[in-house]
């Protein structure tokens, strides 16, 4: 089938606007599957995935309609991952498409993340389709968010359209505005091989599976492939196309949307943006805009039972193998013991990957604060990356500290402009630029520091606007600041998994809230306990705990013996949680409580 039978594109929406559900109408409509059952596996395939109603990998479908015109085409259906930590990902599967469907759930008009897509895919110059979803709702407001869209995309209103996904309402329409609006593919199949890996993931069979736009020349069975940044190579072991089960074909031409087992063993060695060619006769340049990934939020990963240390290591290992952008290496705390420092896309990719150990290999983890990647400039002129607080050199060495600074768009019902300004504000953040999207709802730009941002400012947006906020960020570049080093010392020997780097303003009351705080959850000892907040050297914050007077089993005196050898067990079991500190027994429990206060 020639090139201008193919439609390749992809959905854009916000979170619950109903991008599964219009996925499996489109699916059922084009008979690819039958029923409901096999498209979640399709679109949505991870557990994790689903519960947190976001797509975390991008995969494809391929589809054949049938269209009014008579005609047969080929649809491919490229998902783009929902969260904001993977805009890159989201930016490559766009390149892979020529249309996009903008997807806006009628009760809800656009958010951010959704506005930030639709400017990625603007840049990549597809063609929008814009469609309002969710019709069928009485509190739908189909006119209004019609406008909005229009507003914002710069097309007659009458182009939007309006559908209910649930009820299958529209979905044809959205097939013919597919095959209609959206441009063919153009691409050369005589030239080069040159083939966008917009998606891989590792199979234990075939090794990494490289999902992939072929934007010019053929790839096929028996020619040996290249990754073009590693110059890594391989001979396929399988080429094929989504339908949705992958299905073997032999082959891939420009144009078209498929897989290509590759043999390799870690999806390192053929990264998401790269670009496949042939070794017989190579691409002379490959495809723009590939970047390898680059963690941006750091944080150490301990077991709480010591001996599990080699199972979290092998299960990083196994995560790493689908997971290009998480990197870790060993570590040792005096505190917490063996470890890794572990870095990440964002909070969210954090949080992914801690659930994934805890859930999938049963690890407990012990994590530290989340820190950002500083700069720090010293006074030789040398600059120094460091990740983690306690790596940062004494203040007398250091000419400046720079950390990273994102650039946040908030959408807001106008009710809530004030708290939403007062938040940023008090999160160091800079005020940039507001706009109304339509009469109640405002679009909010500001700068925030990333550290700021790691700290529940989601929540914190969230409960300050009832849940109906929405943000997106990106990174704009680093910046100096007054940042210091906050030390906690616990008996006069400072903590290193307890230091923080903050910045000057608030280092008084992080200081007194966490020595408060560790006051509380560190017992008494038989000495007094000095516990202290310092920053340079001069301690800001301080508490003492007292000395514990009696034996523990002083009050079991004359009490039945079980009791009392319970009470002996339970200090045996809490024994091995007990990480000393110089001379003083510290419960693992303090460091969570502090690390959660961060
Ligand atoms: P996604 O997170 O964008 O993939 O959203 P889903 O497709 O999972 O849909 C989120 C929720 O909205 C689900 O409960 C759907 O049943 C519901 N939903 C999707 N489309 C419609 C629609 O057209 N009308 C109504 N009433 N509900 C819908």
């Amino acid at each position: 089938m020639g090139l201008e039978r193919i439609r390749n594109f992809c959905i854009i929406a916000h979170v619950d606007h109903g991008k599964t559900t219009l996925a499996d109408r489109l699916l059922e409509r084009t008979g690819t599957i039958q029923t409901r059952d096999g498209v979640e596996l399709v679109l949505d395939s991870m557990d994790l995935e689903r519960e947190r109603g976001v797509t975390i990998k991008a995969s494809a479908v391929r589809m054949r309609y049938t269209a009014r015109d008579g005609q047969t085409y080929i649809l491919n259906l490229i998902d783009t991952p929902g969260h904001v930590d993977f805009s890159y990902e989201v930016g490559r599967a766009m390149a892979a498409c020529e249309g996009a469907v903008l997807l806006v759930d009628a009760t809800q008009g656009i958010e951010a993340q959704t506005l930030a897509n639709l400017y990625l895919a603007l840049e990549h110059d597809l063609v929008i389709i814009p469609v309002v979803n969710k019709i069928d709702l009485p509190a739908a407001r189909p006119d209004e968010v019609a406008r909005e869209i229009a507003e914002l995309i710069g097309v007659p209103e009458s182009e939007v359209l309006r559908i209910s996904a649930k009820l299958g309402i529209g979905v044809e329409e959205v097939l013919e505005a597919v095959v209609q609006r959206v441009p063919p593919p153009r691409g050369d199949p005589e030239a080069p091989l040159q083939a966008l890996i917009f998606d891989s993931h590792y199979d234990p069979y075939k090794g990494v599976i490289a999902y992939v736009r072929v934007v010019n020349g053929t790839v096929s069975m028996g020619r040996k492939i290249m990754v073009m940044s590693t110059g890594v190579t391989s001979e396929p072991v399988e080429i094929g196309v989504f339908t949705p089960d992958f299905t073997p074909t032999g082959r891939l031409e420009a144009g078209e949307v498929g897989y290509v087992a590759t043999g390799l063993k870690s999806v390192r060695e053929c990264r998401v943006g790269d670009t496949l060619t042939t070794t017989d006769r190579p691409a002379p340049e490959p495809l723009p805009g590939f970047r390898p990934p680059k963690p941006m939020v750091f944080a150490s990963f301990y077991p709480s039972e010591g001996e599990d240390y080699e199972l979290l290591r092998e299960a990083l290992e196994k995560l790493q193998l689908n997971d290009a952008a998480l990197v870790f290496q060993p570590e040792t705390s005096q505190a917490l013991g063996f470890g890794f420092r572990c870095g990440f896309l964002g909070m969210f990719h954090m949080e992914i990957v801690q659930e994934r150990l805890e859930r999938e290999y049963g690890l407990d983890i012990v994590a530290t604060a989340p820190s950002v990647e500083y700069e720090v400039v010293l006074r030789d002129g040398s600059v120094r990356t460091i990740t983690r607080p306690s790596d940062l050199p004494d203040a007398s060495w250091i000419e400046e500290i720079r950390e990273p600074w994102m650039k946040v768009t908030l959408i807001t019902p106008a009710d809530y402009i004030g708290p939403v300004m007062d938040l940023i504000t008090s999160r160091r953040g800079v005020y940039q630029n507001m706009t109304y999207l339509d009469p109640r709802r405002v679009m909010i730009e500001a700068e925030v520091p990333l550290a700021e941002l790691l700290i529940d400012f989601y929540d914190a947006l969230k409960s300050r606007t009832r849940g109906y906020a929405s943000m997106d960020y990106t990174f704009i570049g680093y910046r100096a600041g007054d940042l210091v080093r906050l030390d906690l010392l616990v008996h006069g020997q400072p903590v290193d998994a307890l230091a923080l780097i903050v910045h000057r303003d608030q280092a008084y009351a992080k200081g007194r809230a966490l020595v408060e705080k560790l006051r509380e959850v560190i017992p008494r000892q038989l000495f007094d306990v000095a516990i202290q907040a310092a920053v340079g050297g001069r301690v800001i914050a301080r508490a003492t705990i007292k000395a514990m007077r009696k034996d523990v089993l002083a009050k079991c005196y004359g009490g039945d013996v079980t009791r009392k050898r319970k009470l002996l067990e339970k200090q045996k079991e809490g024994k091995k949680r007990l990480k000393m500190i110089g001379r003083v027994e510290v419960p693992q429990e303090a460091f969570l409580a502090v690390l959660r206060l961060g």
